[in-house]
């Protein structure tokens, strides 16, 4: 997983009508076999985010296949408006359409919507497998998008000369070897410094912001309500009533925690598939805005592939996470669908086997309808957005290195490094700089050693925790 490719690559969409072959063009840029192409039931293993490599440069693309409805009443009202969230982080925008058929009015509709947005447009025209087909893809040119490729995906035809244009757009991170990147540091930083163990007064003025993300109907709506009191009606699906983000902010043991996006969270998408890949797209652009994320979990239904792949994003955003598995109510002993009452053990057992990269968030078992436990979840929250921040001197770092028996580590003597020292470079997550004897990346299994050992050592509940190398000489 690597960081640069899914925090500051830049983001491009593909849009289009169905079966222009979106799914197809989306493989061929990624290079990724996604097991279904279409909108089959199986979608919650579909890929909506993928990365594409050309030139040396890593962009991140998104396909918003099924966001957009292909009811074609929808059109133009309601299509923005649920392709919106996952085009707002997009700096140019591919629209797909079919070469093999006439160009039709919600193509017109959808060219014009997209035009509207002001970011660069492509249009891929698809299905362009011989040069024959050629003067048919010049058809659609009456779209008006000047930036017009005969491609085919199926064949991978003109796919370089797409790329080329659309990368010439993209704004890429500069990439310094010598600056540690991403994990923010943030302006009460200076006053954060080698004291762990603070009072509540000292984290006063420090805003915590939770995102409450999950699959659709696993009660984010209901828990928002539970956790701010209130209950306010959800928005109005009807077109033109979208509001913009709406943050609630509220007080928990005197501390201040913003709720993001809560008119995102009480949304709801028009379709079962479309909910739940919209779910994903909000997730992401929800983790962007937070500290901490509360992943909620539906525990009638266990874990599904769904919740692992929003889970997985909010491991390598780097947030902080707390697992909050709700409607416990429903699985215990008054279960009314006559299988015996669920086993938290066990519960939580099959949760961490499915969320393995996610072991270091703390799990709860909540009902947001009757209350039960509703309390831990704020108490559990501003617990590890503290530890999120905790700063481990250089002086305490190194004693505890020393302790550590590096053997136990079980790595193959070609991947051993030395390490000479180590510093906390920065905090949320919390980072850390390796100085060693070889550039090399981190075996996975010295790396989730040492990470164990630190944990063991500091704690840093709820927080992945980053590591950088450098080679000292
Ligand atoms: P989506 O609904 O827009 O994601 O479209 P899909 O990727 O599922 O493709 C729809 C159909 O068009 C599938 O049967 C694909 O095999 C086919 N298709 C996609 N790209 C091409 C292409 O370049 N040439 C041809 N001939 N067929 C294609
Ligand atoms: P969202 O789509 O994630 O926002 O889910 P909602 O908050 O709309 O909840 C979906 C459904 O699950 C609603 O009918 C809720 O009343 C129900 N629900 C949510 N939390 C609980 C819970 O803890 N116990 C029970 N029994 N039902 C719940």
């Amino acid at each position: 997983m690597s960081k640069a490719a899914n925090g500051d690559a830049p983001v491009f969409a593909i849009v289009g009508r169905p079966n222009v072959g979106k799914s197809t063009l989306f493989n061929r840029l990624t290079g990724s076999r996604r097991s279904i192409v279409g909108d089959e039931p199986g979608i919650t293993r579909d890929r909506i985010y993928g990365n594409v490599e050309w030139n040396g440069h890593i962009a991140r693309l998104v396909d918003t296949g099924g966001i957009i409805p292909d009811d074609e009443a929808l059109i133009p009202t309601e299509i923005l408006r649920q392709a919106r969230v996952a085009l707002e982080e997009a700096q140019a925008i591919v629209m797909v359409v079919d070469g093999r058929t006439e160009l039709a009015s919600p193509d017109i509709d959808l060219a014009r919507l997209l035009q509207k947005t002001g970011k660069p447009l492509f249009l891929a025209v698809n299905k362009i497998d011989t040069e024959a087909l050629d003067a048919g893809a010049q058809n659609f040119r009456r779209l008006g998008i000047k930036n017009l490729v005969p491609v085919s995906s199926e064949h991978g035809h003109n796919i370089g000369d797409l790329l080329d244009e659309v990368f010439a757009v993209l704004t890429f991170p500069e990439v310094s070897e010598e600056t540690v990147e991403a994990p923010e540091e943030e302006p009460a930083e200076g006053a954060e410094k080698d004291t762990p163990h603070r009072t509540h007064g000292e984290f006063q003025q420090h805003e915590t912001r939770v995102a409450i993300i999950g699959r659709p109907n696993v009660g984010k709506s209901t828990l928002l309500n539970a956790l701010t009191g209130s209950s306010r009606a959800i928005v109005s699906p009807i077109a033109g009533t979208t509001r913009d983000a709406v943050d609630e902010v509220i007080e928990h043991a005197g501390q201040q925690l913003r709720i993001v996006d809560t008119a995102g969270i009480r949304r709801k998408g028009k379709t079962h598939l479309m909910a739940e890949k919209l779910s994903v797209v909000m997730a992401r652009k929800h983790l962007e805005a937070a500290d901490v994320a509360i992943l909620l979990i539906d525990a009638t239904e266990g874990v599904t592939a769904s919740d692992a792949t929003i889970g997985g994003y909010a491991h390598e955003s780097g947030r902080s996470v707390v697992i909050v598995v709700n409607k416990w109510d429903l699985v215990t002993s008054k279960r009314t669908d006559g299988k015996p009452p669920a086993d938290r053990a066990i519960f939580e057992q099959q949760l961490r086997n499915t969320l393995k990269y996610l072991n270091y968030a703390p799990v709860l078992f909540i009902s947001a309808v009757d209350g039960t436990n509703i309390h831990r979840v704020l108490d559990t929250v501003i617990r590890v957005a503290a530890e999120r921040r905790k700063r481990v001197s250089t002086g305490q770092m190194n004693r505890f290195l020393e302790r550590i028996d590096f053997q136990r580590a079980g790595v193959p003597m070609s991947k051993k490094v030395r390490i000479f020292y180590m510093t906390q470079a920065a905090v949320a997550p919390p980072t850390f700089i390796l100085f060693t004897n070889r550039d090399v990346k981190l075996h996975f299994s010295f790396e989730r050693f040492l990470e164990n050992q630190i944990r063991q050592a500091f704690g840093f509940e709820g927080s992945p925790i980053w590591f950088k190398v450098r080679a000292r000489n």
